[in-house]
């Protein structure tokens, strides 16, 4: 790896110049750079696979998908045992059907299961539906196939070798037989060619726009950010003629990277902002703030940000594909989700505590995500791999004190010379994580405070 890669270093300060348009916020439309106008429609997009066997179809003819009629799950005929002379029947106009997840949620006692219902509510078949599987997903879940749209935005010449961003839109593709998954990664350099960057983007919009609706936006950011001062690298500066990167607040940066898509985000039913750079982002309380402001005003619906100080994007990778099978494909909220997302990338959490801001009334909830194990990361605190006083390693025993209901490690230099000592206090309001948890280890959730005002 180069040191270049996700290192974050400094740059110096650029301001760039924002005209911050409070755009058309009215949901369900707006103007786009280049005037487009767009529109919600309401359509439905019918899953692609059975909602059972996670099959999908080569034909009609050969294994029919049977749209749910109350819900975008479908279900096989090969999944089904229809009895014989029923199926021209059960495809008659007024008949609707009712997927076997749809029926579960409405009855709650378990009924007997027809699937093929007429109008008034009777059943088509004599006896009840045989259905032969078993439930490899949460009955709430799906297997969705609406349009998903993948933009990459890249610092201009920033290696982005071992990223997880594209090769989640790879993963995806083959839930999407037709289009309706579309990826465009841009190289940005917002400081010395901020037109070009419009340029790009409203000619990719206007492309984009003729396709789909796009309903689940998902941005991802690579870039560096400043170690001091949380700013984001925007571009090349030429100072003194020589190339090299500067950096922009997070919320003029942001501001001038987000707003020629907002058309696209104003649509969008759910917009995910992953930012794949170093923490001082989130850990400067200034930047932070701007960060949380930016959210709020792009109405993005999700952000997800890394508090490590070397954050290196790869290592994310687990966390990134769990979120596209189970919030993209599954449709399983990401609030909802996210403990299992976590359960599945604990090694992460080794690397970096994982942040989640979600709209809530006119402020944001954010969660703070960490990685706790009582040997190395008590209550998901920095313990030294080696005693910074008497430079001894393995150095630490540790004792367990559980004091007036405060839960604390203190962990002592085992060198009866040397008299450091740390202390690691449960973090208010922690709540443990049961998904992924091992001996000793468990992520939890740690409400943060959000600094807007
Ligand atoms: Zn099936
Ligand atoms: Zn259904
Ligand atoms: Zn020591």
């Amino acid at each position: 790896m180069t040191a270049k890669k996700s290192n974050g270093g400094s740059a110096p300060h650029i301001h760039l110049k924002t005209t911050r348009t409070r755009a058309n916020r009215i949901s369900g439309g707006g103007e786009s750079e280049g005037g487009q106008h767009m529109e919600i429609c309401e359509t439905v997009h019918h899953n692609g696979f059975c909602i059972l066997c996670r099959d999908g179809s080569a034909s009609f003819k050969e294994n029919p998908l049977f749209m749910c009629n109350h819900c975008p799950r479908v279900m096989c005929r090969l999944c089904m045992e229809l009895p014989l002379g029923t199926e021209d029947t059960i495809l008659g106009e007024d008949v609707s059907f009712r997927c076997i997840c749809c029926h579960m949620t409405m009855e709650k006692q378990g009924a007997l299961y027809y699937g093929f219902y007429y109008r008034d509510g009777t059943t088509v078949l004599q006896s009840f539906l045989r259905i032969h599987a078993s439930l490899e997903l949460s009955s709430r879940a799906e297997i969705s196939a609406a349009p998903i749209l993948f933009i990459h935005l890249v610092l201009i010449d920033f290696e982005t070798t071992g990223s997880p961003f594209s090769f989640t839109h790879s993963f995806l593709q083959p839930y999407f037989t037709s289009r309706g998954i579309e990826y465009r990664e841009i190289a940005y350099d917002i400081i010395s060619a901020p037109g070009a960057y419009l340029k790009t983007v409203g000619q990719i919009i206007k492309a984009l726009k003729n396709s789909f609706v796009w309903e689940h936006v998902v941005i991802g950011i690579s870039t560096h950010s400043d170690n001091d001062h949380g700013d984001l690298f925007a571009g090349y500066s030429c100072d003194d003629g020589e190339k090299h990167y500067g950096s922009a607040g997070s919320d003029e940066f942001l501001e001038i990277i987000l707003r020629p898509w907002q058309s696209l985000l104003d649509c969008a039913k759910e917009t995910y902002l992953w930012l794949l750079c170093c923490g001082s982002i989130v850990n400067n309380s200034d930047s932070s703030i701007e960060l949380q402001r930016a959210v709020v005003h792009h109405k993005l619906s999700t952000t997800i940000a890394f508090n490590a100080q070397h954050f290196q994007p790869s290592f994310a990778s687990h966390l990134l594909l769990a979120f596209t099978e189970q919030v993209l494909i599954e449709r399983c909220p990401i609030r909802l989700a996210f403990g299992e997302m976590l359960g599945q990338s604990y090694k992460l959490g080794r690397h970096t505590d994982v942040l989640l801001l979600t709209p809530l009334e006119a402020s944001l909830q954010i969660s703070k995500f960490t990685w706790g194990d009582t040997n190395f990361r008590p209550w998901g605190g920095f313990l030294p791999i080696q005693c910074p006083s008497c430079g001894c390693t393995n150095s630490w025993h540790s004792a367990y004190a559980r004091a007036s209901g405060d839960k604390t490690y203190v962990f002592e230099c085992k060198n009866t010379t040397c008299d450091q000592s740390f202390k690691f206090s449960q973090p208010k309001g922690t709540t443990m994580l049961s998904a992924g948890r091992k001996q000793g280890c468990s992520w939890m959730e740690v409400p943060v405070e959000p600094l807007l005002t």
